[in-house]
C-alpha cells in the first residue's frame, strides 16, 4: 500500500495543476457554488487500507453516484422482475434525455441514466412512504462508508427540487406509461434527496468495495448482494455509467465507473480496490475531466483492467 500511497500522490501532483479545468455543473444552482480546484483521490483496497491525496476526505455531493447504490437497494427488494421495468443497454444519450423513452413506451434503457435511476428510486417507495424511503438509502450508504461522514446536503437537495423541470418531466413522462407507481412527488423528492447525499472520497471508495469483492462487504464481512448482482452491477457501471462517454471512458479506464455531476467518479478494480476521484469541472458529457484523467493514469501505472 506504501506503493500505492506514493502512486496516488504522484498522480495528484500531476493533474492539480490542472484543477478548474471543465465546468462546473450550474444547473443546479447549489452546485455551482462549489470551489472549482478541488480535487481528491481515495483508494481503498480490499483489506481497507487507504491511500488518498488532495481533498480525499473533503465531502461533495455525490449526485448520480447514488443510482449505483439505490440501485444495490432497488435489486435486493425486487429482484429480476426490476428488469422488467428498466433495460440494461447503453443510451448514447445525455444523462437527462427524455427521447428514447416515447418509442420505448416508458421504459429506461438502464438504471445509470435520469429516468432509469427515477425508477429503481420508484421501486424503493414500494410499500412505504417517502421518509422510509430516503431514511433507508442514507443508512446504506453509511453503512457502507467505513465511517467517513455521510449527510444529506439540504441546500442541494432544495435546489434540485426548485429547479428540476427536466427530471419532473421524466418522472411524469414513466408515469403515464405506469412504470412509475408511486406519488411522483414523493419519487421526486426521494431521488433528489439521493442525489444530494455528501460523503468524501474515501467514504464513497469504501462504500463501493462490495462491488469489487463478489458483493461482500470486505471491512464489515457483510454480505449487500449476491455476487451475480454485484457483477451485473459493474457490468451496467462499464456500458452505462458515464451516459454517452461510457465507451470513452471504457477505452481510457477500463474499470466500470459510474460518475455523478458534483464531479465525482467512483471506479472499481474487481479484487482489488474501489477508487473514487473528485474534480468538479466537468466535460461535455458532465462526468469529471480531471477525473477521468487520474482514473487513466491509476489503471494505466497498475495495470488494474477487466480486460
Ligand atoms: N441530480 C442530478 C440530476 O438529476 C444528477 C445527474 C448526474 O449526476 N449526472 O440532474
Amino acid at each position: 500500500m506504501a506503493d500505492l500511497q506514493s502512486l496516488v500522490a504522484e498522480i495528484h501532483a500531476e493533474l492539480a495543476p490542472r484543477a478548474g479545468e471543465g465546468r462546473v455543473a450550474d444547473y443546479i444552482p447549489a452546485l455551482a457554488r462549489v470551489d472549482p480546484k478541488r480535487f481528491g483521490i481515495a483508494v481503498v483496497d480490499l483489506d481497507g487500507r487507504v491511500a488518498a491525496a488532495g481533498d480525499a476526505r473533503v465531502p461533495f455531493s455525490i449526485q448520480s453516484v447514488s443510482k449505483v447504490f439505490t440501485l444495490t437497494m432497488a435489486l435486493k427488494r425486487s429482484g429480476a422482475e426490476l428488469w422488467t421495468r428498466v433495460g440494461r443497454e447503453p443510451s448514447g444519450s445525455p444523462f437527462n434525455s427524455i427521447v428514447q423513452l416515447e418509442a420505448e413506451k416508458g421504459v429506461p434503457r438502464n438504471p445509470l441514466i435520469n429516468a432509469g435511476a427515477l425508477v429503481v428510486t420508484d421501486t424503493l417507495l414500494d410499500g412505504r412512504g417517502p421518509r422510509a424511503a430516503a431514511a433507508d438509502i442514507v443508512e446504506t450508504l453509511r453503512g457502507l462508508a467505513g465511517g467517513e461522514p455521510v449527510e444529506t446536503d439540504g441546500e442541494v437537495a432544495d435546489s434540485e427540487a426548485r429547479t428540476g423541470f427536466r427530471n419532473a418531466s421524466l418522472a411524469n413522462f414513466i408515469r403515464s406509461f405506469g412504470n412509475i407507481r408511486n406519488p411522483i412527488d414523493d419519487v421526486l423528492g426521494v431521488y433528489f434527496g439521493q442525489c444530494a447525499l455528501a460523503t468524501s472520497c474515501v467514504g464513497l471508495a469504501h462504500a463501493g468495495l462490495y462491488l469489487a469483492n463478489g458483493g461482500v462487504d470486505p471491512v464489515t464481512g457483510r454480505r449487500i448482494l449476491d455476487a451475480a448482482g454485484a457483477r451485473r452491477i459493474c457490468a451496467v457501471m462499464m456500458t452505462c455509467g458515464h451516459y454517452d462517454a461510457s465507451g470513452d471512458f471504457a477505452f481510457r479506464v477500463g474499470l466500470p465507473g459510474k460518475s455523478g455531476v458534483g464531479g465525482g467518479i467512483l471506479a472499481v478494480a474487481p479484487k482489488r480496490a474501489a477508487i473514487c476521484v473528485w474534480s468538479p469541472g466537468l466535460g461535455p458529457a458532465g462526468t469529471s475531466l480531471l477525473g477521468a484523467l487520474a482514473l487513466e493514469k491509476l489503471a494505466a501505472r497498475t495495470a488494474w483492467s477487466v480486460f
